[in-house]
């Protein structure tokens, strides 16, 4: 048997994949389930635990008892660090069945799950390199005091998640929270959850004491529950700008702090010179920031900004593009795009569609669901090419979270900066360009996080990830985030021996 036959659906249906709270695999305390559903095949294919207010109790709380009783924040840090590189390890050893878990799970290629995933032990062999590095600092030349800093671990971390790259954007938090010395509370969305409990098991395999790393699952008011746990001191989110404020909301009632990486609405931005130049390469940048993980990614580059002079051209390259991408089971390796994660999702997208045709875009390509019957279980949508859009529109304006690039023409560089920057969101840019003043220029001037030239669709751990606006707050990836988890204290010594006056500072 090939590993895909041992590995693909028919090895997982009705699998129960469990909670671990402290070190312990758990169903919920309630004994509910909840089915997850295979975008592809729109059926249940495994159950997941649906955690109530005393599952969230002692999932805090075992993280809370390793944090304090130093079972983890006291063991020496290059201690720590080996433990992260076992953890490496394990994924590694693991990382065939997590893709495949995923994949299954939110529809998502194979393909990109399994880079995903090849790729995952380098957060925490980079992030295990910091674990012996929390230094301090001696402040100052003060004959009086010996004044030095401690950076020390915030303390319990709650890490919520979304569905599109699970255990992805698990490690931008997971893997600094344990370099730090802290300890952890995942929460998964309910419509991917599979992976990080099945993910949780590797701790055990990597000498992990319990308590470090507990992973519950269940609906968002799980989430909002473990975020209003006065033992949560940081709650690390990626999901939705309108979930993100109500999650900032919630850790402010006890004011733990937060990092937030959350929609967007980037600009991609394509001027005539590198059209010109080489136009598959422009073609094969934009298709990727929109389409690929058909559309469902924070940085997906879904304004595209195209100089009128190459704007038709442009346009019909990439809808003679777009109409041949093959839609159809992420499993299989030729298959470009797959369904939707969700079916609430799919009706979401389709009615975006349907606005920016009534507000007066065209439909280059695609534009509705496909007809082919081998696909009509899946929640699919075709890849879709919007063209005339202006800013003003919907399309333009809110995040559609799906395959549907709106194409906007200009002709002047400030006035289409001007219209790229005036977007509630700052997540992330893209700029094609030959001229390397010009693409320097212009990505001083995007008021975005991340900004690629003559590229799209890059992410590393060493390099920071923050989102502007209301994109975001707070960085994740790159040493900067080591400060997400950590706190500094000042040490005073004092060092003369003098009486002091009681009654003046100092
Ligand atoms: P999406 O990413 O699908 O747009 P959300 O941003 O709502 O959806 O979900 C991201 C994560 O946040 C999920 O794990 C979800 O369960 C969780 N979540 C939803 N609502 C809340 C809430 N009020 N408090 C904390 N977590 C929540």
């Amino acid at each position: 048997m090939t590993a895909s036959a041992t590995l693909g659906r028919e090895n997982w249906r009705g699998r129960e994949f469990r909670m671990t709270i402290n070190g312990e695999l758990v169903a919920a305390a309630s004994g509910e389930w909840d089915d997850s559903i295979d975008p592809f095949t729109g059926t249940p294919w495994a159950k997941i635990p649906v955690a109530n207010d005393s599952d969230v109790d002692r999932a805090v709380g075992a993280a809370h008892s390793a944090f304090t009783g130093g079972a983890w924040a006291g063991m020496p840090g290059k201690t720590r660090a080996k433990l992260m590189r076992n953890l490496a390890e394990r994924i590694d050893a693991h990382a065939q069945e997590l893709s495949y878990i995923e994949s299954i799970d939110n529809g998502k290629l194979l393909r990109e799950m399994s880079g995903q995933m090849a790729g995952l032990p380098e957060w925490y062999y980079f992030f295990a390199g910091m674990a012996d590095k929390l230094n301090g600092e001696t402040i100052g030349d003060d004959r009086a005091y010996l004044k030095y800093t401690q950076r020390q671990p915030v303390g319990v971390v709650a890490s919520i998640t979304p569905w599109n790259s699970p255990l992805l954007l698990l490690a931008f938090k997971l893997a600094p929270a344990l370099a730090a010395g802290c300890t952890v509370v995942a929460k998964p969305a309910e419509q991917a959850s599979a992976s990080t409990l099945a993910f949780a098991a590797l701790f055990e395999e990597a000498g992990f004491p319990p308590g470090v790393f507990n992973v519950i699952a269940g609906p968002g008011a799980v989430g909002a529950r473990l975020v209003a746990d006065r033992r949560v001191s940081k709650v690390a989110f990626t999901g939705s700008t309108a979930t993100g404020i109500r999650v900032a909301h919630g850790a402010a009632d006890h004011l733990a702090s937060v990092s937030l990486e959350l929609g967007g609405k980037s600009p991609h931005i394509v001027f005539a010179d590198a059209v010109r130049a080489d136009r598959a390469a422009v073609v094969n940048g934009v298709l990727a920031g929109i389409f690929a993980a058909t559309g469902q990614t924070c940085v997906a580059g879904a304004r595209l900004f195209v100089e009128e002079s190459v704007h038709d051209e442009l346009v019909d390259a990439l809808a003679a593009r777009a109409t041949t991408i093959r839609l159809g089971d992420p499993l299989v390796s030729d298959t470009e795009m797959g369904p939707i994660a969700f079916e609430a999702h799919m009706e979401k997208v389709l009615g975006y569609i349907d606005a920016g045709v009534d507000a007066g875009a065209e439909v280059a390509a695609g534009g509705k669901r496909p007809d082919s019957p081998e696909l009509a279980n899946g929640y699919f949508v075709e890849p879709t090419v919007l063209s005339r859009v202006n800013n003003t529109m919907a399309v333009a304006r809110e995040e559609i979270f799906g395959p549907v690039l709106s194409v906007i023409p200009f002709t002047d560089e400030s006035t289409m900066l001007a219209e790229a920057n005036d977007s509630e969101y700052g997540l992330a840019a893209g700029v094609w360009t030959n001229d390397i003043r010009r693409a320097h220029r212009v990505a001083a001037k995007l008021d975005v996080g991340t900004v690629w030239v003559n590229s799209y669709r890059a992410l590393a751990y060493d390099t920071p990830f923050a989102g502007r606006k209301m994109s975001g707050l707070g960085v994740e990836n790159g040493l900067d985030t080591m400060r997400e988890y950590t706190q500094l204290k000042s040490v005073w010594v004092e060092l003369t021996g003098k009486t002091r006056d009681p009654f003046s500072l100092g």
